[in-house]
C-alpha cells in the first residue's frame, strides 16, 4: 500500500518514496513520500497561510475539531494497533492501549485549552509607576510547530506534540519517524476526517538525513517540538538557533533500592520498568542502584521474574519482541560483550537471534563498563551494587542524562530527601518510572531535555505571552 502525506487538506505523493518494512519479520508494510525540499516548502507555506483563520478560531470551536478526531481514532484503534504492531514491534495489545491513550490525550488537550486563562498584573508596586497602570497577560499562539516524533510512541508522542499545539492556535507540521511513518499519517487521517481547516495539519515524512536540518532551519517554523535521541536532540539545539524549542530525550534512569525497601515488589517494578516493549522507553529503568546488605537478594528476585517474561512474536503479545532493527541490536551486543570481558555477571542467558534479544540483567556491574551509563535502549539490565544511599544518589547525578529516577523505601523522610537531591525531571517513589500520566510534567535535563511537555506544559511552552499595559 502506497500511503501519502496531508498537505493543505489533501494526500499527496512524492517523485521519491521509502519502502518501510517490519522488523518482526522483514515483510513489506507500504511505501511512505521522500519528500523533497520544494515540496517542504509548499508544505510551510500552506501550513503559514492556514494560520490566520485557525488562530482566530474560539478554543471552543478548534477543540470541536479535536473531540471528533479522538473519537475517531478510538473507533480505528484496532486498525491503527494493527499498522503499529507490525511498524514497530510492538504487543498488539500495548499498541492498542497507544492509540486509546492518544485518544484520551486529545480529549484532555481540548479540554485544558478551553481552560486556558491569562491574568491581570496591577501597577503601583513601583514608586515610579502609576497605580492606575495594569498589565493585560494574554496567551497567543507561537506560529507554525515542527512537531518531531520517535519510533517507539509514534501515536502518542505525536499527538502530545500536535493536540496542545493545535488547541492553542498553532498550525502544526508533523514529521514521523520513518519506522512508524504510517502509524503517524493514521493520527494526521484522524484530524483529517475530523474535517481540519486545510493546512492547519500537514505531514512530511522522509529521510532526517535529508530533510532533517532543512526542517530545522526553515525559516517559516516558529517552534521546534522534538523527541528523540539525545544526538540528534543536540544537533537541532545547534542548528535551531533562535527558534524556541522543547527537546525530550534519552535517559538513563536508575532505580534506587535502599536496605528497608520492599524488595519483592521492587523486583516487579523494576523488571516491569526495565523490560516493558523490550527496554525501547525513555523512560525504561535503565540501571539498578541496590545497597549491597539486600543486593543478593534482589538480584534473585529480579532474575525470577524476569524468566517469567515471554519472548516472541507482538501480535501474541510476548512481552520481548524484536528490536527496532539489526542495528539497534549490534549496539547492544557491543555493550553485553564489553560488560562481560570487564567481569559483569549475566543472570540469564544471552542470546539472540538476528533483532530478537532475550531479555537478560548483569548484575556486579562496575563503573568502567560502558553499560553502566550508557542507553542500551533494549532488554538488558545493569545491577549496580552500591555500600550506601549517598554513593547511589552521586552514581545517579553523574550521569550525563536527567529524565526520570525510582527511590524504593518503606521510610518516607529518605524517600523526599532523595528525591530533592536527584538531578532529574521527576522521581517516582515506591514506582517504576514512567511517563504517564500525560497531564503530568514530563520534563527532562542536563542530556535529557529542554523545556516541560505535559498537557497543560505543552499548552504554555507552545503559545507566547503578549502583555498589553494601559493606564485607566
Ligand atoms: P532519533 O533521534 O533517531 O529520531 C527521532 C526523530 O528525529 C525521527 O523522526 C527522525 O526521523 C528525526 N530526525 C533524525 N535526524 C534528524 C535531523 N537531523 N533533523 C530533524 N529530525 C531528525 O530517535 P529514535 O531512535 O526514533 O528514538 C529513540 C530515542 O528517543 C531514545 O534515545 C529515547 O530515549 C528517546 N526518547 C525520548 C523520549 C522522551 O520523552 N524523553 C521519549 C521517547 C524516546
Amino acid at each position: 500500500m502506497k500511503y501519502q502525506n496531508l498537505v493543505n487538506g489533501e494526500w499527496v505523493h512524492s517523485a521519491k518514496e521509502i519502502t518501510v518494512y517490519s522488523p518482526i519479520n522483514n515483510e513489506e508494510i507500504g511505501t511512505i513520500p521522500s519528500m523533497s525540499k520544494e515540496e517542504v516548502d509548499i508544505a510551510m507555506e500552506t501550513g503559514k497561510k492556514a494560520l490566520e483563520s485557525w488562530r482566530n478560531l474560539s478554543a471552543v470551536e478548534r477543540a470541536r475539531y479535536l473531540y471528533k478526531a479522538a473519537d475517531i481514532l478510538e473507533r480505528d484503534k484496532e486498525i491503527i494497533g494493527e499498522i503499529l504492531t507490525k511498524e514497530v514491534a510492538k504487543g498488539y495489545k500495548s499498541a492498542v492501549g497507544e492509540v486509546v491513550r492518544t485518544a484520551d490525550l486529545i480529549r484532555y488537550s481540548a479540554e485544558e485549552g478551553l481552560r486556558t486563562v491569562g491574568e491581570i498584573v496591577e501597577g503601583g508596586s513601583f514608586e515610579a509607576a502609576s497605580n492606575r497602570k495594569v498589565a493585560m497577560v494574554r496567551r497567543e499562539p507561537v506560529g507554525l510547530v515542527l512537531a518531531i516524533a520517535p519510533f517507539n510512541y509514534p501515536v502518542n508522542l505525536s499527538a502530545s506534540k500536535i493536540a496542545p499545539a493545535l488547541i492553542g492556535g498553532n498550525v502544526v507540521l508533523f514529521k514521523p519517524p520513518t519506522q512508524g511513518a504510517i502509524s503517524g499519517l493514521m493520527l494526521a487521517k484522524a484530524f483529517k476526517e475530523a474535517g481540519i481547516p486545510a493546512g492547519v495539519l500537514n505531514t512530511v515524512t522522509g529521510k532526517g538525513s535529508e530533510i532533517g536540518d532543512y526542517l530545522i532551519e526553515h525559516k517559516e517554523v516558529d517552534f521546534i517540538n522534538f523527541t528523540g535521541s539525545t544526538k540528534t536532540g543536540k544537533r537541532i539545539g545547534e542548528l535551531a538557533g533562535m527558534k524556541p524549542i522543547l527537546l525530550e530525550l534519552g535517559g538513563k534512569d536508575g532505580a534506587i533500592v535502599a536496605e528497608d525497601a520492599n524488595l519483592e515488589k521492587a523486583a516487579k517494578d523494576i523488571v516491569s520498568g526495565a523490560f516493558s516493549y523490550s527496554g525501547q522507553r525513555c523512560t525504561a529503568i535503565k540501571r539498578v542502584l541496590v545497597v549491597e546488605e539486600v543486593a543478593d537478594e534482589l538480584a534473585r528476585l529480579i532474575k525470577e521474574n524476569v524468566s517469567k517474561l515471554t519472548v516472541g512474536n507482538p501480535f501474541d503479545n510476548a512481552d520481548i519482541t524484536p528490536l527496532i532493527d539489526l542495528k539497534a541490536a549490534d549496539f547492544i551486543e557491543g555493550l553485553m560483550e564489553d560488560a562481560l570481558a570487564k567481569g559483569a555477571i549475566p543472570l540469564n542467558p544471552v542470546k539472540m537471534e538476528e533483532n530478537l534479544l532475550w531479555p537478560v540483567v548483569f548484575d556486579n556491574v562496575t563503573l568502567d563498563m560502558q553499560i553502566a551509563w550508557e542507553e542500551p535502549f533494549g532488554p538488558v539490565l545493569p545491577i549496580i551494587r552500591v555500600k550506601d544511599l549517598d554513593e547511589a544518589v552521586k552514581i545517579c547525578n553523574e550521569s550525563e542524562y536527567g529524565l526520570q529516577s525510582s527511590v524504593f523505601t518503606k521510610d518516607y523522610q529518605k524517600a523526599f530527601d532523595i528525591a530533592s537531591r536527584l538531578e532529574v525531571g521527576t522521581v517516582h517513589i515506591n514506582n517504576k518510572t514512567q511517563r504517564g500520566p500525560d497531564n503530568f510534567p514530563f520534563l527532562g535535563i542536563k542530556g535529557s531535555g529542554v523545556g516541560v511537555q505535559g498537557i497543560k506544559y505543552s499548552i504554555e511552552s507552545m503559545t507566547k505571552i503578549k502583555s498589553i499595559v494601559f493606564d485607566y
